[in-house]
């Protein structure tokens, strides 16, 4: 089933209140609720006394109108009487200072009576509502990962026997991160801190490692307790909501724990610029197969002065088909009903704090009720990509500000990949992100913005690529270090040097508004921040030089050959203007096939879901002004109900579905 609905708190209102809730849900084609994500007080008052009676009162009525429950067992918003029983559940910050209850998220995931108590909830809600038809799958908790991270005693111990395990004894320790510089060499792994606040950075080894750890602490839990539900539950569909942008969990490893990856939703109104849909290439590519959204904007939030914040007419319905085009089999709101008391009272709803429905609210019914015509046709249908673009966590860790090598400006790991994926999208080619775990060879074009972080088998990986066909596009810091974050004599990891013939020689920098001009196909482009001047291998030409100062004339871009492929070396970070060009040439170049043909008017969005049988091409416009996407022949828009012929119009923040066997390239 297309799931579509919103989230909502049975426990925030009245049955009377329920009941004209679920009623206005039916009339808006709503067949899906996330509820009780914040409920674990009121699923057990106090310690293993259960009471799910409200739950399933509400679950029933729901159901009686075919409206299906995705049921969120909690585990990080615990009830106080936990937190009085076992003050040690709550977070020890960097500062040392312990987090105070009465917020969110505030628990150490590593706690032993966190893990017992939240485990045995969701065991006997899985026992609990197995059965009921109504209840259509599990929610993991919420927003798994976003908390500080815990340095209390429980985790500085896990931490140390993490070491112990991954670390063939502390000499081995010692030698990695080098831990001779500063002279703070340990004699045994209890003598390894956690980073917390000192006096400046901590040993880049040891942060980078700090990383993997809290990522495998997040993927362990989250494995717990998908395994408490799965062991009453076996056939109903386990997800959760990533936060595609936040780094603390390796989500290509946590999406093995789910049957259905998630995430939430949250893009400005009223831009043409729709890069923000890097959330949405994100979350599909975890699994590299249709996802939920969870949390998906609606109408605007009431805080005065925020920017971009209320949707045109049209814009509601164009972010729901904007998702789907991206991978989307499921769409929840956030939230249902104005929030009466709380933090979130100003959050956008598609109804009133009243309970009375507005603008959102019809154009959300809409939404629904076509959904239930035509979201059979859409589920399941893949996205196809030929260009993947590297979204390495264990790189991303080692550009992070907290690391203290190679720091750069601040998110500068997500700017780049955020500017190459926009690129790459504007141009009408549809293009997956991936890691160092992905399949390469699913790809013709491998873009790697921050590839940094190197070992053996990636090297091995990447040069196989190559050497069967595929193009590789690198960045200067592009194999710098290995996973301890030590740097390659080389600057450049031995293998790749060796077999692509690359050396590095001088480098220099400059600031992100200072630029030095580089020339590629007899036009100008500016570059920033870094510059690598390498010597020419054997099998390269240079494709950019340049074009000023002491630079001048030296490679900006140079193209390797090796075996059937080709390896791309960008020695610079060039500005927008030129990857959009740089991107339409050389994929076109290197045989990606583009969703459509021809040029694709500024602020429309392609792209395309397919299966065998079907091929679906949607082209949504992001901008306030009327569009044409031409395309000869007769075609019918299955979104809107319309023949079409010769051209693909749209209105002001239109989003139309059409049905195409022959005209899209292969
Ligand atoms: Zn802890």
């Amino acid at each position: 089933m297309f799931y579509y609905g919103a989230a909502y708190y049975p426990e925030h209102r009245t049955e009377k209140e329920w009941l004209k809730d679920i009623d206005l849900m039916e009339k808006a084609g709503v067949n899906s609720l996330r509820i009780a994500e914040f409920a674990w007080k009121r699923l057990e008052p106090s310690e293993g006394k259960y009471d799910f009676s409200w739950l399933e009162k509400f679950i029933d009525l729901a159901w009686k109108k075919k409206i299906t429950s995705l049921v969120c067992p909690p585990m990080r918003t615990a009830p106080a009487w936990l937190v009085e029983k076992h003050p040690d559940v709550l977070i020890v910050n960097e500062n040392g200072v312990t987090l105070e209850y009465g917020s969110r998220y505030t628990f150490c995931i590593n706690n032993p009576n966190l893990f017992k108590r939240g485990l045995a909830l969701a065991e006997m809600m899985a026992k609990k509502f197995d059965s009921h038809p109504g209840v259509c799958g599990w929610h993991l908790d919420n927003e798994y990962a976003d908390e500080p991270d815990c340095h209390c005693d429980i985790c500085r111990r896990k931490w140390q026997n993490w070491l112990k395990k991954n670390y063939d004894g502390i000499e081995a320790l010692n030698k990695k991160w080098g831990t001779v510089f500063w002279g703070i060499e340990f004699d045994s792994f209890s003598q390894v801190p956690t980073p917390k606040f000192s006096k400046t950075f901590h040993n880049p080894g040891l942060t980078q490692a700090w990383r993997r750890f809290v990522s495998d602490c997040n993927v362990e839990l989250v494995g717990l307790h998908a395994k408490a539900v799965r062991q009453h539950s076996k056939n109903k569909h386990v997800t959760t909501n990533f936060q595609t942008w936040n780094p603390r969990t390796d989500y290509f490893s946590q999406q093995k724990n789910l049957d259905i990856c998630g995430t939430n939703y949250y893009p400005p109104y009223g831009t043409e610029n729709f890069s923000y849909s890097l959330g949405l290439t994100n979350c599909r590519s975890y699994k590299k197969r249709p996802f939920q959204v969870h949390e998906l904007r609606n109408g605007p939030h009431l805080v005065p002065g925020k920017p971009n914040n209320t949707p045109a007419p049209g814009e509601i319905e164009k972010l729901a088909v904007h998702a789907i085009a991206n991978g989307a089999d499921g769409l929840y709101y956030f939230a249902w009903r104005g929030v009466p008391y709380g933090i979130e009272q100003s959050h956008g709803t598609l109804i009133r704090h009243d309970g009375n429905p507005g603008k959102t609210y019809e154009e959300c019914a809409k939404v629904g009720n076509r959904l239930k015509k035509i979201g059979k046709m859409i589920e399941g249908l893949a996205v196809p990509a030929e260009v993947g673009i590297f979204n390495d966590f264990q790189s991303w860790w080692m550009m992070d500000k907290k690391c203290p090598e190679w720091t750069g400006p601040n998110g500068m790991f997500r700017d780049l990949l955020d500017k190459i994926h926009f690129a790459i999208r504007k141009n009408g080619y549809q293009c997956d992100t991936l890691d160092r775990k992905s399949n390469f060879n699913e790809y013709k074009v491998l873009v790697a913005p921050f590839l940094t972080a190197f070992d053996d088998s990636l090297s091995k990986k990447i040069l196989d690529f190559i050497e069967h066909g595929g193009t590789f596009i690198a960045h200067p810091l592009f194999g710098m270090k290995n996973t301890d974050s030590e740097i390659y004599p080389a600057r450049l990891e031995p293998l790749i040097a060796k077999v692509l013939g690359l050396k590095l020689g001088e480098y220099a920098t400059s600031g992100a508004n200072e630029s030095i001009n580089f020339s590629w196909e007899e036009k100008i482009y500016k570059s920033s921040l870094f510059y690598e001047f390498p010597e020419l291998p054997r099998n390269s030409e240079i494709h950019a030089k340049f074009a000023e100062g002491r630079f001048k004339g030296l490679p900006a871009a140079i193209e390797i050959k090796h075996g059937k492929g080709k390896f791309i070396f960008l020695t610079c970070f060039p500005e927008d203007k030129f990857y959009e060009i740089f991107f339409e040439q050389t994929l076109k170049k290197y045989n990606v096939n583009k969703i459509l043909e021809g040029k694709i008017p500024e602020g429309v969005e392609i792209s395309e879901r397919r299966a065998k049988n079907t091929r679906l091409l949607f082209c949504i416009n992001h901008s306030n002004t009327y569009k044409n996407v031409p395309l000869p022949g007769h075609f019918y828009d299955i979104w809107n109900d319309e023949k079409l012929k010769d051209k693909i119009p749209l209105k002001p923040y239109q989003a139309r579905i059409v049905i195409l066997s022959n005209h899209l390239s292969k």
